[in-house]
């Protein structure tokens, strides 16, 4: 199963729900309604988790097939990046048994979800200018304005109508839980990530994997002490969304102040070592030439190991993929990733796996920059990108000087 092309486990373990309340295959897949198992607010976790819809998906798998909702994982592996599929079927093949012993109709008998990422709201204190709306409530001006969306719209999106409900489902499966994953909006800033981690506490289940995506700006919530309920859980990951340093981070994730990001990362070191930190960039037009530089200064502050780093090309919108830069940018580009990959392999690791992973990201970036060379498409960026420069009074030219040529 790990070596298969098609196989994915997470409809065998995996419970995702959006922050529109769909439940979905999981966070890469469409959230359309046509393409999801079901909708939190008009069925059961059961009755979705057992329903006709996630079964179909399941049969899928098992013949072998692919399903179209999974055409990210796809189009990834495809390009030579790790894919969100391998990535769950290396962590989770103790529960390969489960689709082994699966039958054909793709029904899975009394086994609950074991790993749920649940997108409460799209509640977020940034507007990074990669995000939109649909992801981030303080986007909704902005989003106003560039008239994405009408004034009369709902800046805030609720997963669900009846949180009570959900939660008593939520707790009845407690016991066989392995994973939880917040993601955003952002999830430190809403409160029902804290009341799941007290229902965690409450049922001393403090030894399941907590995965956050979390933009790492600011850890003071209302009356929530996150440290030190982080100081309860045995196994916490955070990955956090930065992009770039100083002036180029807080424009790129606006309302980032980078100094209190310094200062949370070194208390996250000082006090609560146990906390897995990786930064999770996303490798976009505006950060190309800068990405290298920002993960060089925070290893050698010491800030990071070097391997504690995870590049990966933003997809959309296209208008910021670095597919659409100029020849000559792709090229001091690649020319600076050669140079940066010389400079990781002068650098000692701890973890050699996560090494070897994020070199094999950087060099994916270098293959996407080559075989894009010669297309190049700057016009929309530039519209959007004047568009928004004038809504947030802002210059992208003055803060990344080094890309004077995209603006030529
Ligand atoms: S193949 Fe990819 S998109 Fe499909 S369910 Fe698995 S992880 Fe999600």
């Amino acid at each position: 199963m790990l070596e298969s092309k098609t196989f994915c486990i997470m409809p065998w373990v995996h419970f995702h729900v959006t922050q529109y309340g769909t439940v979905t295959p999981c966070c890469q897949a469409p959230w359309e309604e046509a393409n999801t198992f079901g909708n939190i607010n008009q069925q059961s976790i059961n009755e979705i988790w057992q329903g006709e819809k996630i079964k179909q998906f399941r049969k899928t798998i098992l013949s072998g097939g692919v399903d179209k909702r999974c055409e990210s994982c796809f189009k990834k592996e495809k390009e030579g990046f790790t894919s969100l599929r391998e990535i769950t079927n290396s962590k989770y093949q103790h529960k390969f048994e489960l689709a082994l012993s699966a039958n054909k109709l793709g029904e899975i008998g009394n086994t609950p979800p074991i790993y749920f990422d649940i997108r409460f709201s799209n509640v977020c204190n940034l507007r990074c200018r990669m995000c939109g709306p649909w992801s981030s409530s303080s986007w909704f001006n902005d989003a106003v304005q560039l008239g994405m969306i009408k004034e009369d719209a709902d800046a805030l999106t609720y997963a669900f109508k009846n949180k009570v409900g959900f939660f008593e489902q939520f707790e009845n499966l407690i016991d066989s839980l392995e994973e939880l994953y917040f993601a955003g909006g952002e999830p430190i800033m809403m409160e029902e990530h804290y009341e799941l981690l007290h229902l965690l506490i409450k049922h001393n289940k403090t030894d399941v994997q907590l995965t956050y995506n979390t933009n790492f700006s600011s850890f003071n919530v209302k009356h929530h002490d996150i440290f030190e309920l982080w100081k309860q859980f045995k196994s916490i990951v955070l990955a956090a969304s930065l992009d770039a340093s100083e002036k180029r981070g807080e424009f790129l994730r606006k309302n980032l102040n980078w100094n209190e990001v310094i200062t949370n990362r070194q208390y996250i070191q000082k006090e609560l070592p146990h906390i897995e930190f990786v930064i999770s960039c996303t490798l976009n037009c505006y950060n190309i030439l800068h990405l290298p530089d920002f993960h060089k200064d925070w290893t050698q502050q010491q800030l990071i190991q070097v391997e504690d780093f995870i590049p990966s090309l933003l997809i959309k919108p296209k208008e910021l993929s670095v597919t659409i830069l100029p020849k000559k940018i792709k090229e001091d580009a690649i020319l600076k990733y050669v140079e940066h990959l010389e400079w990781i392999n002068t650098i000692q690791s701890v973890h050699i796996e996560k090494r070897n992973y994020m070199i094999q990201q950087f060099k994916n970036i270098i293959k996407v920059l080559e075989l894009n060379k010669d297309k190049h498409d700057v016009e929309l960026f530039r519209k959007n990108s004047a568009a928004m420069d004038k809504i947030r009074g802002e210059k992208t030219r003055d803060v990344f000087p080094e890309l004077a040529e995209l603006f030529q």
